[in-house]
């Protein structure tokens, strides 16, 4: 019997799984893939990532999580009408799959239970208890708790269950390639063009290997927006590919005008992308940290009481979607596409 079960071992899941474990509650973390795992992402740290790694997790991201150039020195950003702005500040270029695995290790370390390898595919929530059916080596069995964690990133199964409403998806696709240009490896850039992707198209540097990537919201044209991205890098900043090592396709939370948060239904809960958390540019690991810690501080002050638990965590959680308003109303005056967005 665990006090609660929370699910996906992402930022968002690690970080409320050791808010709560710290505080003495007995919690498992289930994650559905072995760790590390494979996450598509740009892996760039912001600075404000950085301040929450530290808050919450005591020590600075370690050096074993990063890829080369370590430090992100900033986002340039060319916005719709192709004036380039340069948002300078300090950050970190992580793998993903080395850096979720570095924070639910830290998490075991504060006593929570860390099943790997294990997908939470049911749930049902009673008055008093949610009882989870979790699949691990092709057996499925149950485990029940006062409170369940959905901190499954974009694709939030049991949530779409549980609310019975479908989530709008922005579909990613990215390359990694062996080849040379003139961009700083430094930065993180991103294109707001329209004929160059349905929401960005992306470059970064991470060991030696050139990430490009578009966006779009009809995941039929990917393979159009992507070639006309390579055409204008190849055009604008002398790209050339020699090798393609890899490539993925992903989703994204599509965040609509308002930036509206499921914060949980009852004594399901959601924190990270699952709640709806994302910054533009698809920045969305400071917030996945910041409201798993927020929901779990909110849950250890008010554990017998699911009403006050959601309430709690919806009003302290309040600034950041403040501050994620304020961010995609900034994009909004750069993107016509984004004109939705203003406050
Ligand atoms: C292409 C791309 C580039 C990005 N670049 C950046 C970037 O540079 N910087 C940044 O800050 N953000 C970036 N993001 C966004 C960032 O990756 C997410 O917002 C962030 O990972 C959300 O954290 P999370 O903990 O909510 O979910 P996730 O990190 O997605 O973690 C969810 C976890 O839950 C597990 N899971 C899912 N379902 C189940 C289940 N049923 N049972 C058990 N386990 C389950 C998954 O395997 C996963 O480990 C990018 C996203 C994409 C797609």
């Amino acid at each position: 019997m665990f006090d609660v079960i929370v699910v996906g071992a992402g930022p968002a899941g690690s970080t409320a799984a050791k808010t709560l474990a710290e505080k003495g509650r007995r919690v498992l973390l289930v994650e559905r893939f072995k760790m590390p795992r494979y996450k598509s992402c740009s892996g760039q740290l912001i600075q404000k990532t950085l301040d929450l790694v530290e808050a919450y997790y005591g020590e600075p991201v370690p050096v074993s999580t990063m890829c080369t150039p370590y430090e992100n020195r900033g986002v340039i950003l060319t916005d719709d009408k192709g004036n380039a702005y340069r948002f300078e500040q300090n950050g970190r270029n992580v793998w993903r799959s080395a850096f979720d695995k570095w924070l639910a290790d830290k998490t075991a370390a504060a006593g929570a239970e860390v099943r790997e390898d294990t997908a939470a595919i049911a749930c049902e929530a009673g008055e008093e208890l949610v009882t989870v059916t979790l699949k691990s080596g092709g057996k499925a069995y149950t485990e029940q708790a006062p409170y369940l964690i959905d901190c499954e990133g974009v694709t939030g199964a049991l949530k779409r269950k549980l609310m019975g409403k479908e989530p709008e998806y922005v579909t990613t696709f990215q390359t990694y390639n062996r080849g040379s240009i003139d961009l700083d490896p430094h930065f993180f850039y991103a294109w707001l063009q329209p004929d160059l992707s349905q929401y960005d198209a992306w470059f970064n540097v991470k060991d030696g290997q050139l990430v490009l990537g578009v966006s779009v919201r009809d995941s039929g044209r990917i393979d159009e927006y992507f070639s006309r991205f390579i055409a204008y890098m190849q055009d604008e900043h002398d790209l050339r590919i020699h090798e393609q090592l890899k490539e993925d396709r992903w989703l994204m939370h599509r965040v609509r005008p308002g930036c509206p948060i499921d914060h949980g239904v009852g004594r399901v809960l959601f924190a990270g992308e699952t709640a709806g958390f994302l910054n533009p540019m698809g920045e969305g690991v400071s917030s996945a940290i910041e409201s798993g810690h927020l929901l779990g501080e909110a849950m250890e002050a008010h554990f017998d009481d699911p009403k006050a638990v959601l309430s709690a965590y919806a009003t302290a959680a309040r600034p950041l979607q403040d501050y994620m308003k304020r961010q995609w109303h900034l994009v909004s005056a750069m993107s016509d596409a984004f004109g939705d967005m203003k406050i």
